[in-house]
């Protein structure tokens, strides 16, 4: 592994530098600030993949002029439970925290309610459009999926994109449960990392040229065809996600996300729906003491720990000691304000 030489930020400095990269970009005021937010979020609690790292692909989505770096995102009731979103071609999270409000009345009025979006971008951790739902005292499921990249079990071509999905659920007494995952077996921001950092991943995740699975990042690099997680079983995950992110939403395929090629974009254009229920609707006045008898089983039990509370853990280091950061990546990012 190359030795890399890092600086502590504070989450602060760590907004502002998200911030003044996104505006350079020409990302109007309200969108910055929003996409700083889960900058500054994917810092804190992971997956840092997924922060400051991502800046240089949200900026050059804007100079691109492949993203929308103003956009106004449009939102039909098309159903009692269904609340279609139009993102005008910006980022997903600016209009799922337009929609959220809505989404949380409709929830609590009918039990259950989706918001589907398409005409939009996502490049950030999944985990932070469910756990505002959580904090709202809802159970939520989020898919989205993007740019084929992940092949089916057994294939040779890649159908699905790295499709991640999360999943969110009140805690009595505590942070929210949440937990959000790709399809693939490791995330492609994570290969790049680790090519960037010079060291093999910690399993084959992908094809290398030669048709064999590889733990080499550079090699995998080169296919752009990643294993789903899990065999068949996380293959039919990105399946799932293919129809309840692109084909419910009216998203773009995974396969037929060749818009991006025109301006070169590294960034992907998919279709997302966020499912909320509000579980005291449902009928089972102990939902929380299941959770917590649930989560009872897991503590405790050899070295399991509940799904999606590393963030937890990582939330109250950074938010004392800040986050330390390549300095590599904050010269690339100090030369794009
Ligand atoms: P990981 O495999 O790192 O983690 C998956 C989930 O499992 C997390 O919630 C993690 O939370 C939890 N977890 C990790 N280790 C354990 C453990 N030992 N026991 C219990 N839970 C555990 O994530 P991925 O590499 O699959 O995905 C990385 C990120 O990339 C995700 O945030 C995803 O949303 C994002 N992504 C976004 C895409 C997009 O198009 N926008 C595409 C693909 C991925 P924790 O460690 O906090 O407990």
């Amino acid at each position: 592994m190359t030795d890399i030489s890092t600086k502590t930020l504070s989450l602060q400095e760590v907004r502002e530098l998200a911030k003044s990269v996104l505006v350079a970009a020409g990302m109007d005021d309200p969108g910055s600030d929003m996409i700083a937010e889960i900058v500054v979020k994917s810092e804190r609690d992971g997956p840092r993949s997924h922060g400051l790292r991502m800046l240089p692909v949200y900026a050059q989505s804007f100079t691109s002029g492949y993203a929308n770096p103003a956009a106004h995102p449009t939102f039909e009731r098309i159903a009692p439970g269904v609340l279609r979103g139009d993102a005008d071609n910006g980022y997903y999270q600016i209009a799922a925290a337009a929609a959220r409000d809505e989404l949380i009345a409709m929830a609590r009025e009918n039990g259950i309610a989706a918001f589907t979006c398409a005409n939009s971008h996502h490049l950030g951790a999944l985990r932070f459009d469910t756990e505002p739902l959580a904090e709202a005292g809802l159970v939520a499921l989020a898919v989205v999926n993007s740019l084929s990249m992940v092949v089916p079990q057994g294939g040779v071509r890649p159908v699905f994109g790295t499709n991640p999905m999360s999943f969110a659920c009140p805690r009595d007494g505590m942070e929210p449960i949440v937990w959000d995952q790709a399809s693939s077996t490791v995330a492609l921001m994570d290969i790049r990392m680790a090519a960037a950092e010079g060291h093999d991943l910690p399993r084959p995740a992908g094809l290398a040229p030669d048709g064999e699975p590889s733990a080499d990042p550079n090699a995998i690099l080169e296919t752009r065809s990643l294993l789903p997680f899990g065999e068949h079983k996380g293959a039919a995950i990105a399946f799932l996600i293919e129809v309840m992110g692109a084909a419910l939403a009216g998203g773009t395929l995974s396969v037929d996300n060749a818009e991006r090629e025109a301006h070169g974009a590294l960034n992907v254009k998919g279709g997302a729906t966020l499912i909320a229920m509000d579980p005291t609707r449902f009928g089972n006045a102990g939902f929380n003491d299941y959770v917590t008898r649930i989560c009872a089983e897991i503590d405790g039990n050899g070295t399991a720990r509940i799904p999606g509370d590393g963030r937890l853990k990582n939330r109250a280091a950074s938010q004392d000691g800040g986050v330390s950061v390549s300095t590599e990546l904050l010269s690339q990012l100090q030369d794009l304000r």
